[in-house]
């Protein structure tokens, strides 16, 4: 049986070379996916080195940050990777180091609420829908500048869009091609458009896509965040 460490070691030997292949870029963050994983394997993960961390579920979060205080302590981060509910939010904000699903205003004027009342600036991204009616989360690329928008207007300047997320519809590493590239050049373009002043509250620095089957081809795209689950930590229960 391979262990996290060995399987940490693989996948980051992947990651360089994927970056090779890129060529020269961004950094490349691995977030660890770690939702449905026993904290054991988180830690041997941490000890191994991975410092970043991906949960779906805020209570799980919870739970995950109250029986294990110390990878905070040692620089270690938190990513908010699932649905985002609103009530659930108290559990999100000024508790991780990015949030990647943003995908409504209602949202950015909430996060800037809690963040302002935390004495904190919460960075976030936008999930977007990029291939459409395939689907289940994230904005259309349509709304969009409206959402840069939102975060332009918040009332606290307490919430900053770092970038986008893309979760694709399934298919073969080399069909999600097209949607990483897609994402990309969204965000270039955004990028382009934005205003003298925007810098407090809108950097778009991030891409956040690529997972355990097609993490290599979404760094030779541009990724700087890829979210490894399963090739990180195995199956996962439940
Ligand atoms: C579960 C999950 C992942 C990790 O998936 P793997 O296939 O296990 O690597 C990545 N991103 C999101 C948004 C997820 O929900």
């Amino acid at each position: 049986m391979t262990t996290v460490a060995e399987n940490l070691r693989a996948i980051r030997e992947r990651v360089d070379a994927a970056m090779a292949r890129r060529g020269p870029g961004p950094a490349v963050t691995l977030v660890g996916v770690s939702k449905r994983q026993p904290l054991a394997k988180l830690q041997a993960a941490a000890a191994a080195g991975l410092e970043d961390f991906g949960e779906n579920y805020a209570q799980e979060l919870r739970d995950k940050q109250r029986d294990w205080p110390t990878l905070a302590e040692a620089g270690g981060r938190w990513h908010f990777i699932g649905a985002v509910q609103s009530n659930k939010l108290k559990y999100l904000v000024g508790k991780t180091a990015l949030i990647h699903t943003v995908d409504r205003a209602s949202l950015i004027a909430a996060i800037d609420r809690r963040a302002a009342a935390a004495g904190v600036v919460q960075e976030f991204l936008l999930e977007v829908a990029i291939a459409g009616e395939a689907q289940k989360a994230g904005a259309a690329p349509s709304d969009l500048p409206a959402l840069l928008d939102a975060c332009r207007d918040a009332e606290h300047g307490a919430a900053r869009c770092a970038g986008l997320m893309i979760i694709p519809p399934a298919g073969e590493p080399e069909q999600t091609r097209r949607w990483f590239r897609e994402l990309r050049a969204l965000r270039d373009r955004l990028r382009s458009e934005l205003r003298r002043g925007d810098t407090e509250r809108i950097d778009l620095r991030h891409l956040s896509m690529g997972m355990s089957a097609d993490f290599e081809v979404a760094i030779e795209e541009g990724a700087t965040l890829v979210r490894v689950g399963t090739a990180i930590f195995g199956p996962r229960e439940g």
